[in-house]
């Protein structure tokens, strides 16, 4: 079994040549130097096994989920990622589990251009931090506190498989249905994130529920939202899967998809862009600090389920 510095140097160590790396793994810190007129956004979140991923799960997904879970953060503020630096603990150094985990991993960073440029190495039980270091120009950020009476609330892609890819996948299901793909690789939504710079009045990424994500907005915000039920939208499989498929739309959690808040005259311009995914309106923000989902009788709509403590393996998270 390799020790903690081979593990670094075969796994980790890459070539970390990048604009802004003065000095990245290798040195007791990394050095960057920020970009004039930019503003630093950064995002941090532990994933751990059993928690927030089965602890059976292909250790290349785990690698790529831990990465994407922070790029949907950076791509919620509008911001493009730069940097990451990952901090490993693992029970024992398996080669095999590492060289599929690192895969996965970069497999996404080289994707997204973030450069790994440190971390930290340790034994314990499974657990997965990453913090990423994003940068936006200065002012752009989007925050989740401005949303206004008036304005669109929108999301992309089909929120809900991810959570019905996860029920899939406990049952045995194969890597390859559909579902279990968007449980197993969240895309971060980079490409929308940016678009929305100077458009979106508020942005959030889905990863409790999409209920659950929008009320943050709301409560930041100081509005309400009236949400209907037929403009959400519903993926084919998840449609297929299930007959409660609009209930795993408003609570199923892990899909890293976002919702923001979007003056109407926004979205035409925001459709004329590439975002690299769908985009919804599903509902309007109104003053009433209360979240209303009204079905096609304009009557209220009681959900079924409720963002992660129905889709968790444990109640809290
Ligand atoms: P120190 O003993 O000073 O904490 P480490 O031995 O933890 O140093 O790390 C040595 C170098 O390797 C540092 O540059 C650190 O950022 C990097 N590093 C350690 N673990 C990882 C990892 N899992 N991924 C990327 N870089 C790592
Ligand atoms: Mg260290």
């Amino acid at each position: 079994m390799p020790g903690e510095f081979r593990i670094i140097e075969e796994f980790f160590s890459r070539d970390t040549k990048a604009d802004g790396l003065v000095l990245g793994i290798g040195d007791d810190g990394a050095v960057l130097r920020p970009r004039e007129g930019f503003d630093q956004v950064v995002a941090t979140d532990t994933i751990v096994a059993g928690r927030h991923f089965p602890a059976s799960l292909a250790a290349e997904d785990i690698g790529w989920r831990a990465l994407a879970v922070n790029l949907s953060d950076i791509a919620a503020m509008g911001a493009t990622p730069r940097f990451a630096f990952l901090n490993l603990t693992l029970a024992n150094a398996d080669t095999k589990w590492l060289r599929d985990f690192s895969r996965g991993f970069f497999e996404l960073a080289e994707m997204s251009k973030t450069v790994l440029a440190g971390g930290d190495t340790t034994q314990g039980p499974l657990s997965i931090t990453v913090t990423v270091i994003g940068e936006v120009p200065a002012d752009e950020a989007i925050t989740r506190s401005r949303a206004q009476p008036g304005d669109l609330v929108c999301v992309s892609g089909t929120p809900g498989d991810a959570a019905a890819g996860l029920e899939l996948l406990m049952q045995g299901a194969g890597l390859d249905h559909p579902l279990v793909q968007r449980f197993r690789r969240p895309m971060p939504r980079l490409q929308l994130g940016a678009n929305l710079r100077g458009r979106a009045t508020a942005a959030i990424d889905i990863s409790d529920g999409l209920l659950a994500d929008l009320q943050h907005v709301l409560k930041a915000s100081g509005v309400g939202a009236r949400i209907e039920l037929d403009r959400l939208p519903v993926s084919a499989a998840l449609d297929e899967y299930s007959k409660d498929a609009k209930d795993f739309v408003l609570a199923g959690g892990d899909d890293y998809e976002l919702c923001f808040c979007l003056p109407p005259a926004q979205l035409q311009v925001l459709q004329a862009d590439d975002n690299g995914c769908e985009i919804t309106v599903i509902g309007e923000i109104v003053a009433e600090p209360e979240l209303a989902i009204v079905d096609a009788d304009g009557k209220r709509y009681e959900p079924k389920r409720h963002g992660w403590e129905h889709f968790r393996m444990d109640a809290e998270s």
